[in-house]
């Protein structure tokens, strides 16, 4: 799945501190290959909090949790894990709150391309990914950029209801994460 057809159409930049990020297909090829290597230990469970949906925990091995994949929705949840694991691996220095944000961004991307009804998933903050998703779909349709980057007011829209989200508010990616620029493991 992280090599096949969908994935390979997932791609857009963002702003961050240091310059653009770029998420591309070979992004999360790195991911698989990190798994296959044991970089990444991949873990199949149903046992998360309420509200979860899978956990990436940096560490040695990285620990990627997932529930199995049933269906879209645990499809693209582990796109959203994968995401986590792509800054940790590329040492990627964005802030949590970014790191979160372009993991929902990635999750909205995959649900819209499979066409999954957004009654599936109208849960926040996915469904504001949604805005950001449909805005880059528009942009791959309209093909000016090979890479376009995310629309900045739906991204600072994004980012905002990622920080006031109540699980991760008292966090790292919530309001004080964001004041203070924390950035630490890219679990999420
Ligand atoms: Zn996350």
């Amino acid at each position: 799945m992280l090599r096949g057809p969908v994935v390979s159409r997932i791609r857009f930049t963002f702003p961050f501190a240091a310059g653009t990020v770029t998420i591309a297909p070979q992004s999360f090829h790195r991911v698989a290959t990190a798994i296959e290597a044991g970089t990444v230990s991949l873990q199949v469970t149903n046992t998360f909090p309420p509200g979860v949906g899978g956990q990436y925990i940096s560490g040695t091995p990285n620990t990627l949790q997932v529930a199995p994949l049933v269906g879209r929705t645990e499809e693209g949840l582990l796109l959203h894990e994968c995401t986590h694991a792509i800054f940790d691996l590329t040492k990627t220095q964005v802030t949590d709150n970014e790191d979160e944000a372009a993991a929902y961004v990635v999750d909205a991307l995959y649900f819209r391309m499979t066409g999954l009804r957004r009654s599936r998933w109208n849960a926040e903050p996915h469904a504001t990914a949604g805005g950001v998703a449909d805005d880059l779909l528009r942009q791959y349709q309209a093909g000016k950029v090979r890479i376009p980057p995310v629309d900045t007011g739906l991204w600072a829209t994004l980012r905002r209801t990622v920080m006031l989200d109540p699980l991760y508010i008292a966090g790292t990616s919530g309001i004080l994460g964001v004041l203070f620029g924390t950035g630490t493991g890219h679990d999420g």
